[in-house]
């Protein structure tokens, strides 16, 4: 691999030959590719990042593939994170040749990616952050993420963007006891997909009622989540959830983005401890293992001489110099 600096160069010129190699850099976990991070941060944060998540089967790359179209035709770049880790495919391509999203693939002003492995970052969301900040340095105006809304981390996902949606269809009654649960906590917009469906009002109201009761309870400067009927496969609704995305984009750009850096500052604090936490680990490990010192500890251990709450403080205190 070449000169950090430099791939991080024609990353920014909007490569998209050096783009797609750094992030298989970053799916094989290359230290070089770490390295060219480094350089594209600073390059970062033009781009408004909107995540999508829900249940599986709930249209959400249909409607991904609505709103690059909205997109493109107001002119402005995209960039897509699939994230999909139940996926059986590693690696990236798969995903980012999901049919429905094809026919954008030789638009030059879409870049489609696909995670569907934990990568090298300790976790999905710095491994989506890591492809993110690849993407965003491309200078794409907008960066899509659609993660399937299953799991603690895929929310998580869902949450680093600045404009979550949250994507239900009518009649899933698990997916509002998904929404009470706290899926309801990160969405800025709720869209009711295949409107054309029976009961797709009633699921709207339902969404309305739970808004409304969460509200009184809430900072009345705070946004107030927007619910959307759209009709993902045939395009009815999108424009009107377009509206709804920008209007939410320049509500966190009033008074000089104040409500964006809160949750940027939120993000960030976040990711900076996942890092500290997996560095710190790693290295911890790393330390332990040479010379033969965690076999004795676990024989300490077993033997009784030892228990495992005093070892790990041992440890701690030695190496970390924290007691
Ligand atoms: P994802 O798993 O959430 O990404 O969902 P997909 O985008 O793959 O969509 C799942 C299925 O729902 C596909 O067969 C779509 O054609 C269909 N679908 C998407 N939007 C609509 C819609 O508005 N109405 C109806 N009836 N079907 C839709």
């Amino acid at each position: 691999m070449e000169d950090p600096r430099e791939v991080a160069e024609l990353v920014v010129s909007g490569n998209v030959r050096a783009a797609a190699r750094l992030i298989r850099d970053l799916d094989d976990g290359l230290p070089r590719a770490r390295e060219v991070l480094k350089h594209l941060y600073p390059k970062t944060g033009r781009a408004h990042i909107v995540g999508l998540t829900g249940s599986p089967g709930v249209g959400k790359s249909t409607l991904t593939d609505r709103i690059i179209q909205h997109l493109r035709a107001a002119g402005q770049t995209v960039g897509v994170v699939a994230v999909d880790p139940t996926s059986p495919f590693s690696g990236g391509a798969i995903l980012g040749d999901r049919i429905r999203m094809q026919r954008h693939a030789t638009d030059e002003g879409v870049f489609i990616r696909s995670l569907a492995t934990r990568g090298h970052f300790g976790g999905l969301t710095a491994s989506a952050r890591a492809i993110l900040t690849v993407l965003d340095a491309m200078g794409k105006d907008y960066l899509l993420v659609e993660t399937v809304g299953v799991g603690q981390d895929e929310v998580e996902v869902a949450a680093t963007a600045y404009t979550t949606i949250v994507v239900t269809v009518p009649g899933l009654g698990d997916d509002i006891q998904a929404l009470k649960a706290g899926l309801l906590e990160v969405a800025d917009i709720l869209v009711v997909n295949k409107a054309d469906r029976e009961g797709a009002e009633r699921t709207l109201q339902d969404l309305l009622l739970m808004l409304d009761m969460r509200k009184s309870a809430h900072d009345p400067l705070a946004w107030q989540p927007k619910v959307y009927l759209t009709r993902a496969k045939d395009g009815e609704g999108v424009g009107e959830l377009m509206a709804g995305i920008r209007e939410h984009q320049a509500f966190l750009a009033r008074e000089g983005g104040r409500a964006l850096r809160v949750a940027r500052r939120k993000q960030v604090r976040q990711e900076l401890l996942e890092l500290l936490k997996e560095g710190i680990f790693s290295r911890l490990v790393a330390r332990l293992g040479q010379n033969g010192q965690l076999e004795a500890l676990l024989d300490d251990i077993l033997d009784r001489r030892l228990d495992p709450y005093s070892a790990s403080e041992e440890v701690l205190t030695r190496y970390l110099r924290l007691g």
